[in-house]
């Protein structure tokens, strides 16, 4: 059967990774994280304390870095890896969050990721998630969806994730995150978050996640066919 390839791009915590990974079991094709790639190297950046103002110390660093996705049959589920490293808990830490949209907006950062989300989709059959995976990574891609959801739902779900982790967390830090890193990444010089012109809306406000599966899996199915 044909393989194709799917993007699913749009605002901070809407759902869109949930969407793409149970849209990626239903037709058995590989989904990738992207936002995962951007937090393992901000992750990196914290940890060797690498000043991401100079140009030449983000290249040194991204020589240093080794990124790869490997399968976790506890979980069913791919985790992201860095340097061999698990680190798939630790790049969902706030700190991570307070950090990553900066440093996802350098240029060679982006260059770095990019280059390694296009080889991962040689082959077709697989579902990505991020910003701009319909706009720049496949902008050839069969079936790109923009995943929208109303703000204040969208701090609620990522409380409750953040929550169950870390109760010390409030609701005012969670939606300030999601304000400054929604506003760095549709201002941003390269790669923008942005709507791509031949991409779908899917407004999940007020659906639920078997709802919103059921739509784009139809999408999905009839792109397949087509
Ligand atoms: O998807 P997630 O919220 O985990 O992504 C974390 C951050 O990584 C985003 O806020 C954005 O700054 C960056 N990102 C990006 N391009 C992508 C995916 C994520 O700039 N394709």
């Amino acid at each position: 059967m044909k393989k194709i390839i799917i993007t699913l791009d749009g605002y901070s915590s809407c759902g869109k990774s949930t969407l793409a990974r149970q849209l990626a079991n239903e037709l058995n094709y590989v989904f990738i994280d992207s936002g995962a790639m951007y937090r393992a190297i901000t992750l990196y950046f914290l940890r060797q304390h690498v000043d991401w103002r100079h140009e030449k110390e983000v290249h040194k660093a991204l020589g240093e870095i080794t990124l790869d996705f490997q399968y976790n049959d506890q979980s069913g589920q791919s985790d992201m890896f860095l340097n061999d490293e698990n680190v798939e808990a630790l790049i969902r830490d706030m700190l991570v969050s307070e950090h990553v949209s900066e440093v996802a907006a350098l240029k060679e950062v982006r260059e770095f990721a990019v280059a390694q989300q296009q080889q991962m989709g040689v082959k077709k059959g697989i579902v990505m998630d991020g910003r701009d995976i319909g706009t720049t990574v496949f902008p050839k891609a069969e079936l790109k969806i923009f995943v929208t959801a109303d703000p204040a739902i969208r701090v609620e779900r990522r409380f409750k994730e953040l929550y169950a982790k870390n109760p010390s967390i409030t609701v005012e830090e969670v939606k300030a995150n999601l304000e400054m890193r929604d506003y760095i990444d549709s201002n941003r010089e390269f790669s923008p978050l942005r709507r791509a012109e031949d991409a779908v809306e899917l407004d999940n406000t007020n659906l639920t996640r078997d709802e919103q599966l059921a739509i784009a899996l139809q999408w999905a199915k009839e792109k397949i066919a087509g």
